[in-house]
């Protein structure tokens, strides 16, 4: 099953301002996220930038255009067939705002996300699976670390399916022995 898209009815109208973060409700209302279908198919970007803001490093890091934007100012739209769910816009986003979401996997769900604190994780790592906000939803397990030369670390967490699309962070609290 794929992860259910309407999580967080309640907050569907909370604005980003009002709560401080955002929430899939808002995102759903703001933006196109890709189908159900391509969300099976493999690895997808999913971009979590709502407000109008100078800065496109996200289109200049597409090796194949799948990312648009109007004007400089003008949200990101992303074209998912495009999409290959190389990561390499994760790394290349300075407002920490795109995730990759590969649901093609079975019972889990492989997220992708930028990180940033140190010490970086390892493969292994376990941990708990942080929301939007920072809540705890579940728990984590880190499949990959990618080190960017430039841009921010990526890390490839695992995470129960029907998370995927709640899950944006990790908090290690078992260090693997690797
Ligand atoms: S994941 Fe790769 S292919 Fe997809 S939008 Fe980002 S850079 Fe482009
Ligand atoms: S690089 Fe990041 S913050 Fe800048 S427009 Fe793209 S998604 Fe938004």
């Amino acid at each position: 099953m794929l992860p259910r898209m309407g999580k967080g009815e309640a907050d569907m109208n909370r604005k980003p301002r009002q709560s401080g973060c955002l929430s899939l409700g808002f995102i759903k209302k703001e933006t196109a996220l890709p189908s159900e279908e391509r969300m099976g198919k493999g690895p997808v970007v999913i971009i979590e930038c709502v407000e109008d803001i100078p800065c496109d490093p996200c289109v200049e890091s597409c090796r194949n255009k799948a990312i648009i934007k109007e004007s400089l100012t003008a949200p990101p739209v992303v074209d998912y067939d495009k999409c290959t769910g190389c990561a390499l816009c994760v790394a290349a986003c300075p407002g920490l705002a795109i995730f990759i979401v590969d649901c093609s996997r079975g019972e889990k769900a492989l997220v992708y996300i930028p990180y940033e604190m140190l010490p970086v994780p390892r493969e292994g790592d376990r941990g708990d699976a942080l929301d939007r906000s920072g809540k705890r939803v579940g728990s984590a397990e880190v499949a990959e670390v990618r080190k960017e030369k430039r841009g921010t670390t990526v890390l490839g967490i695992l995470v129960n399916k029907h998370l995927a699309m709640d899950v944006r962070s990790i908090r290690i609290s078992e260090r693997s022995d690797g």
